[in-house]
């Protein structure tokens, strides 16, 4: 079931990289497990998956032990301050900073723990009042920023999309996200680099590797329906 979903993805990303003239290498897919049991993840890691997605750091932690050791891991939430050392060591990628606080942290962990952490910027791009991120107006001035802060690398942006019905509604987020990547990058901040863009979940990932997403983070289109009740 794990295998063929995956199956489904890969392919509907194939497509859309076809559709958009875009290389399917630039395109990972990020597997998002949250909620969902170790033999769930086996299953995925079997099928060839390495770079799951978790936003909760108890969970990390938890599946981090359990997973083999070439397994790569995203962190894709919402993180506090006070348990960022809990991941520092443990995450590839924390795609979810959204403050610069919480980027003071990170690379006051990381040079503690004398490793590089590669981050991304969260963009809160269709101003919901209930999402996390910076504003369009003040991501730019925050890379340059955060960029200066010792251990820490920015590789690129971050959204999460509105909630909708059709997927389309959802184009102009992603277009707006890369045009925000662009314009960072062409102003050259020393150590900022834009070669990232993380955005598209179940519902919309096809619309945003059209619109040149770089990582997808695809839960229920993998792993099925999430119960939080258990
Ligand atoms: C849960 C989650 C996803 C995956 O959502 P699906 O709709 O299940 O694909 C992607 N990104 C973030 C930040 C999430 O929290």
């Amino acid at each position: 079931m794990i295998k063929e979903n995956l199956n489904i993805v890969q392919e509907k990303i194939i497509k859309s990289c076809e559709k958009s003239g875009r290389n399917t290498d630039d395109v990972t897919l990020v597997a998002v497990s949250k909620t969902k049991p170790v033999s769930m993840l086996m299953q995925a890691y079997e099928a060839g998956t390495r770079e799951f997605g978790e936003n909760k750091v108890q969970e990390i932690m938890d599946k981090y032990d359990k997973m083999p050791n070439d397994v790569s891991w995203h962190m894709i939430g919402h993180l506090q301050r006070n348990k960022v050392k809990y991941i520092i060591d443990k995450v590839k990628l924390i795609h979810s900073v959204d403050s610069l606080r919480l980027a003071q942290e990170i690379s006051k962990e990381a040079v503690k723990h004398n490793v590089n952490m590669d981050i991304l910027l969260e963009v809160n791009v269709a101003e919901e009042e209930t999402k996390y991120g910076f504003s369009v107006d003040e991501v730019s001035e925050y890379a340059a920023e955060i960029a200066e802060l010792p251990n820490i690398s920015v590789k690129g942006l971050m959204t999460i999309a509105p909630y909708v019905e059709n997927p389309e509604d959802n184009r102009w987020v992603f277009q707006k996200l890369k045009k925000i990547s662009v314009d960072i990058e062409n102003k050259n901040i020393d150590n900022v680099c834009m070669q990232e863009l993380s955005m598209g979940m179940t519902g919309d990932y096809e619309v945003a590797v059209e619109e040149g997403a770089t990582l997808v983070r695809v839960g229920t289109g993998i792993f099925g329906e999430r119960n939080y009740n258990i």
